[in-house]
């Protein structure tokens, strides 16, 4: 809203004042003026009458009436303010009367009576009628100049008031504003001082404008300080994260040599003891490290140094990865792991699946971990919003809970629920913070219900924005619409799950949680003449189990043809021999991904084959019968020992170079199927090394070797370091024998599949 300024509310009120006053004083004058006219006009009338009854008192006694008119006549014609004269005798009978003829109809004005007497006698009355005409105007005009007079000395006065309104209050006012503007917007004040004249008030205003200055400047400076703090606390902040990444690489090359030579001893011929103590150092080494990458981690968020990597992916796989990297602990624990994903929720999604794998790891590993019977169930849904999907992940256990007290606690760093218990689980107590901490960077949240010593729900809910399906290999055409199946497990969030995800597909499903319940089913369903297309059985289940079920349907005549799949976890495996001779078609292990179990349905149906997912144990490969020229540039004499040792075994030709220099010095002569390329060397470091053999290979036309970087360092960036200067993988120190033998293998194999087809380019 527009305000109006104080001068024109003041000009405004003086108007309306004046306009009152005028009215006020109009009205008074008018009255006055008006009494006073009437008495002059009575005075007046009382002389002429005095005058003409003193000259007409003989005619009066003697009632001479021609003689009357005629004076009477004479004295109305000489005075223009009389209007009628009217005598009467003593007895008030009329004797004599004369009237003006009235020019403007009716006149105002005030009759006089008196008595004519002599000598105290009555002789008769003389009324006279005195015209106001004359008289009013002049009143009127007499009220006109006082109200003019009136409104204009108002207007002088208010002229004059606001005159003294500005000197004396308006103008230190202003300056004291502008002093105070100046002090909120941290403008630095020239200490405009309100003038000499200005009253106590606004001096006492001023003061405390001044005292507010001043507090203001100071709270100015003290935020400059803390900004300066700021600054420095995260230049501090940051050095303090490059020297973590730093002594995790000094900390992890020794690391390397322990756990690269632990697992080298385990594979010698030891005894008992030996064994024991090996494994124990490689255990404590993994545990080391998995503090090391926890505290890393942790450092990296809280120095805001992580940059979410946002692309499309499938999130039904994802946490499919999850359980299936999971389960073989569980399963170890003998906890059951199940999974629901909503079938009507989309599979793709874009945001960073690593930071979503991340989390959902964490949460799930902690469920397995404090869970020691029962099951860990894990339940995807989500809701669709106006900005894109609301994920909610529940993962639910049957754990040793948490107190009610400690379930704020869990998400702050380092805090686990009791240090005595938490002594029998391995653990930083970081995984909680690191996981809440990247859900806020990705604008979710994680939120947890428990009873202790019943289990824990934890909920991740997570904004996703919906995107198009990404192609997939092990993507088929499957249409299992119409189909019958039967379910047979002892846990109903299995049967359900299961149940739940074929009939989206179109298959109707019989559930039973038993084997005496199953056949008596499908006593039911022989009856009603009831097709089977497939069944699915839990293998471990109570009194009669998996196996011995499939055994009972295939002597069924009319089911004995149905394909049957069996659900098994890695502990329990079934040897193909038995899946043979007992006919079943085939064993799926648990827990069953979506796209594994369309798989495997499709191809107990000879609906058509799929490329299979690579199973367990895996395939032998097939490029392992010539050499490999393998070329190690590391600086490290143990990492050395620790990597050839690794590959003793395996078909390389190794060949060492101490520094970046003598590793393009060695290519340039041996010419390398391989390189593993350490970042961090004397003399060149692996980088320029890199960048060095790349240039060579340009000069030459030759396709690109392979080079591994090798490296301590676990920040994203210098993986991006290694990958922009021309390397094609990344192995992170301390290495592992497993993961150094597939890495090497995978790019062996796509070499060999480019000698083939000729196809290779960088
Ligand atoms: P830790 O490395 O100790 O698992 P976390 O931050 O992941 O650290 O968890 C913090 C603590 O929260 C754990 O030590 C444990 O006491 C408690 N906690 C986490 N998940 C569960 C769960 N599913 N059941 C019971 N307690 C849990």
């Amino acid at each position: 809203m527009k305000r109006t300024g104080i001068l024109f509310q003041i000009v405004l009120s003086l108007a309306l004042a004046a306009l009152l006053v005028a009215f006020v004083v109009g009205d008074f004058s008018q009255r006055y003026e008006g009494n006073r006219l009437r008495d002059q006009l009575t005075e007046q009338a009382g002389l002429t009458v005095s005058l003409l009854s003193g000259l007409m008192l003989e005619s009066i006694i003697v009632e001479d009436v021609p003689v009357l008119e005629t004076g009477l006549h004479e004295a109305v014609s000489r005075n223009p303010k009389l209007l009628s004269i009217q005598i009467l005798n003593a007895d008030g009978h009329l004797i004599a009367a004369v009237e003006r003829e009235q020019v403007n109809g009716k006149e105002e004005f005030v009759t006089y009576e008196q008595s004519v007497e002599l000598e105290g006698f009555k002789f008769g009355t003389m009324i006279v009628q005195w015209s106001m005409r004359d008289g009013q105007l002049m009143v009127q005009q007499r009220v006109r100049h006082m109200i003019m007079w009136t409104v204009l000395s108002v207007a002088v006065l208010s002229v004059l008031v606001l005159v003294l309104v500005n000197m004396l209050a308006l103008r230190p006012l202003r300056s004291i504003h502008t002093r105070m503007s100046d002090a909120i917007s941290g403008v630095v004040s020239h200490r405009t001082s309100v003038p000499w004249y200005a009253s106590r008030e606004f001096w006492a205003l001023n003061y405390s404008v001044g005292v507010l200055e001043d507090a203001f400047a100071e709270r100015n400076e003290r935020e400059h300080a803390l900004q300066e703090a700021c600054k420095a606390a995260d230049i501090a902040n940051r050095a303090k994260s490059e020297f973590l990444a730093n002594m995790s690489h000094e900390i992890r090359t020794p690391m390397n040599g322990v756990i690269g030579m632990a697992e080298l001893i385990l594979d010698t011929e030891l005894d008992e003891d030996q064994q024991m103590y090996a494994e124990t150092i490689s255990k404590s080494g993994s545990a080391l490290l998995t503090i090391i990458n926890d505290i890393l981690n942790f450092s990296k968020i809280e120095a805001g140094k992580v940059e979410l990597d946002n692309a499309p992916f499938n999130l039904q796989v994802a946490i499919e990865d999850v359980v299936t990297l999971l389960s073989p602990r569980a399963t170890m624990k003998g906890v059951e792991i199940t999974l629901r994903y909503a079938p009507d929720l989309p599979e793709f999604f874009t945001g960073d699946v690593g930071r979503v794998r991340q989390v959902v790891t964490n949460i799930v590993g902690n469920a397995i971990k404090f869970t020691s019977t029962g099951y860990v169930a894990i339940d995807v849904s989500g809701a669709k919003g106006p900005k894109g999907y609301q994920l909610g992940i529940e993962v639910l256990d049957t754990g040793i809970g948490i107190p009610e007290e400690r379930l704020d606690d869990i998400f702050s760093a380092f805090e686990q629920v009791d240090s005595a218990a938490t002594r029998s689980f391995e653990g930083t107590g970081l995984g909680l913070a690191i996981s809440s901490r990247l859900l806020s960077l990705m604008g979710g949240r994680v939120t947890v219900k428990s009873v202790a010593g019943k289990g824990s729900v934890f909920t991740i809910r997570l904004p996703l924005t919906e995107c198009d399906a990404v192609p997939s290999v092990q993507e088929g055409d499957f249409d299992f619409k119409g189909l019958t199946c039967l379910i047979v497990d002892d846990l109903e969030l299995n049967r359900s799950i299961l149940s739940e995800r074929l009939t989206s597909w179109g298959v109707q499903c019989f559930q039973a949680e038993s084997a005496n319940r199953a056949l008596e089913l499908l006593a039911d369903l022989r009856l009603e003449k009831c097709h089977l297309d497939f069944a699915i059985l839990d293998y471990q289940m109570p009194v009669t189990d998996g196996r011995e079920l499939a055994k009972c349907i295939h002597k069924i005549p009319e089911f004995a043809q149905v394909p049957i799949v069996m659900l098994s976890s890695v502990e329990q495996a079934m040897a193909r021999s038995v899946r043979e001779v007992e006919n079943i078609c085939e064993i799926a292990l648990k827990p069953l991904r979506a796209s594994h179990l369309r798989q495997v349905i499709n191809r107990v149906l000879n609906v058509g084959e799929l490329p299979s997912i690579p199973s367990l144990p895996k395939s032998e490969p097939e490029v392992k019968t010539q050499y490999k020229k393998l070329l190690i540039a590391e600086d490290n004499r143990t990492n050395q020992l620790v990597v050839t040792r690794m590959l003793k075994n395996d078909n390389y030709e190794i060949t060492i170079a101490g520094n970046g220099a003598e590793a393009v010095e060695l290519f340039k002569k041996d010419r390398p199927d391989l390189i593993l390329m350490d970042m961090m060397m004397p003399v060149m470091d692996g980088v320029e090394a890199t960048l060095k053999i790349r240039e060579l290979e340009a000069v030459a036309h030759e396709a690109g070797c392979p080079i591994i970087a090798l490296t301590a360092n676990a920040l994203e960036a210098h993986k991006e370091k290694c990958l922009a200067a021309g390397m094609d993988d990344f192995l992170s120190k301390p290495i592992n024998k497993k993961s150094l033998l597939e890495t090497l293998e995978k790019w062996v194999i796509q070499q060999d599949r480019r000698e083939k087809t000729g196809t290779w380019s960088h």
